[in-house]
């Protein structure tokens, strides 16, 4: 892992950033990365705020110039006004002064580790929406809305702009490698060559494209997944473990019979007798009848 680059300031953010450590272990960077992306959504609460209040939140403050800064107080008004109207449907799971500190400590970890006091609208509203609560394909709406132009098509620039953005999210948390590095001109090139090198592309086309799972985004959809099978309880035993039902995510061979196995087994390598790590695994986040 790299090491981090940035000071996590709010000690509820260093207790959050020290129980992350304990993830290390999963194998699979996207998975890895997107479980302590999970944590930090969870304790940020923004996994219950819904990708339509974020929009509207940032029309209401009249967030509409992407290139200009935005001051810390700025910020500080827009996550109150988010966070009230979380308070207000979740009155017992959301504390509105620790949420704006810690989402605020969050931001400007992510995109102003040199501390001017400042950040970008755009990477405001891109920090903002990742995490939010949604469809994955409306979350891609959202963002390519965000980059593109008044004629809604996108050019390589503006992808460029949004993937670097998104990227800093897994950066922060110094799992950046896997995806890619934060070079995120390979991505862009791929986009554009996979649409014929047309000098725009639609939002259709950045969906499509997206469904790929491109390397340095890859964590965005495998973040939805794992929200999905949180809740997932599956009729079945870990044959590692013996965990029933499984909860989570469920790994069954495709090579023998009956093998199942939970999770956290899957992601720590662990395998029973006569099971190589290399077999095949099909991965379920939903209950299935098998
Ligand atoms: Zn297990």
């Amino acid at each position: 892992h790299e090491t981090q680059t940035t000071c996590w300031d709010h000690p509820k953010m260093t207790d959050l950033f020290q129980s992350l450590a304990d993830l290390n272990n999963v194998r699979f960077s996207a998975y890895r990365t997107a479980i302590k992306i999970r944590r930090l959504q969870k304790a940020l609460c923004l996994d219950l705020l819904d990708l339509n209040t974020t929009s509207e939140v940032f029309k209401q403050h009249k967030l509409s110039q992407n290139d200009q800064l935005i001051g810390v107080q700025d910020v500080i008004t827009c996550l109150t006004t988010i966070y009230s109207g979380l308070e207000e449907k979740h009155k017992d799971m959301v504390n509105v002064p620790l949420c704006v500190d810690m989402c605020l400590n969050w931001l400007l970890n992510v995109y102003d580790s040199g501390r001017t006091g400042k950040i970008r609208v755009q990477s405001l509203k891109i920090g903002l929406m990742s995490l939010s609560k949604g469809l994955l394909e409306e979350k891609y709406r959202y963002l390519f809305k965000e980059v593109a132009g008044p004629t809604e098509m996108c050019d390589q620039r503006q992808l460029g702009l949004l993937l670097h953005d998104a990227i800093q999210i897994p950066r922060q948390l110094g799992e950046v490698a896997a995806f890619g590095g934060s070079n995120i001109e390979p991505s862009v090139r791929s986009c554009f060559q996979q649409n014929h090198n047309k000098p725009e592309i639609t939002v259709k086309e950045f969906i499509d494209w997206m469904r790929l799972e491109p390397q340095s985004m890859v964590w965005l959809p495998v973040l939805h997944r794992v929200a999905a099978a949180e809740t997932a309880k599956h009729q079945a035993k870990c044959n590692i473990c013996k965990e029933c039902p499984i909860v989570g995510f469920r790994y069954r061979s495709l090579k023998h019979f009956n093998y199942d196995v939970c999770q956290s087994c899957f992601f720590s390598g662990r395998t029973a007798k006569g099971h190589k790590l290399h077999y095949p695994m099909v991965e379920y986040c939903i209950p299935v009848s098998t």
